[in-house]
């Protein structure tokens, strides 16, 4: 058997005509970000989240763009170093376009402010990006077909950090089948990038009791995400 030689993961420069040495590109495969999403369904040709969104406007990929107004494909920093992900807009999100505009939007948007982040440097999607009638939990073919867009939405703004809202984002982005009970709070990493779940602030409205491990939560959040600021400016 070949033993491993000290330079096996080391790459020889080739010599250009001129004479000098330069690296060889090195083709990487792509490894797509989410569980169960095909390198070719994750919009490798798409360069820009601008492009991105203007695909993603015109889609009719799956049932749910034929019962809503309009596709609401994501709101805030292209450039985000934190991306938050829902599950689905809701009637107020539908009308329009922009996700986390409702009751649970203005909510998330107070947590926003006491965690010390503005909502325009994070960056807001939602695991499906039509609304499911009557706020229903998009089922699991919509949210396999729509992922992509979430794929490719992750490739282009490379956060460094996930938060998960809710289980459908939990789900889909860390783990499926997992329980948010038992995975909120804690920190997991995939590719280079750090991940937590915790609730989504519609659940914060229906039941108090999840106000405070959220906000135990959210003070994790932000501590990361100061930790991440200072490394940045060092
Ligand atoms: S929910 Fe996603 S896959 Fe379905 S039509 Fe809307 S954008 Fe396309």
């Amino acid at each position: 058997m070949k033993q491993p030689s000290l330079f096996d993961d080391l790459q020889a420069d080739k010599q250009t005509e001129e004479g000098r040495f330069q690296a060889e590109p090195v083709e990487k495969e792509y490894v797509p970000f989410l569980p169960g999403v095909k390198a070719e369904e994750a919009f490798l040709d798409v360069h820009d989240l601008h492009e991105l969104r203007l695909q993603c406007q015109e889609c009719q990929k799956c049932e749910l763009r034929g019962q809503c107004t309009q596709v609401v494909f994501g709101d805030g920093n292209p450039h985000a170093d934190l991306m938050f992900i829902g599950e689905g807009p809701g009637a107020d999100e539908d009308r329009t376009g922009i996700p986390f505009v409702g009751r649970a939007g203005k909510l998330l948007d107070k947590i926003l402010a006491a965690s010390e982040l503005q909502r325009d440097e994070v960056y807001i999607t939602n695991v499906v990006k039509c609304r499911p009638p009557g706020n229903r939990l998009p089922s699991p073919l919509e949210t396999k077909i729509c992922r992509s867009y979430l794929e490719a939405q992750i490739r282009l703004i490379q956060p460094r950090l996930i938060v998960c809202l809710g289980a459908a984002a939990l789900q889909t982005v860390i783990k499926p089948g997992a329980g948010i009970g038992a995975t909120r709070g804690r920190w997991l990493t995939r590719q280079g990038i750090r991940m937590m779940a915790t609730y989504h602030p519609a659940a914060l409205l229906r039941n108090e009791k999840y106000k405070r491990p959220t906000w135990e939560d959210f003070k994790q959040i932000r501590d990361s995400y100061k930790l991440l600021k200072t490394d940045q400016q060092d």
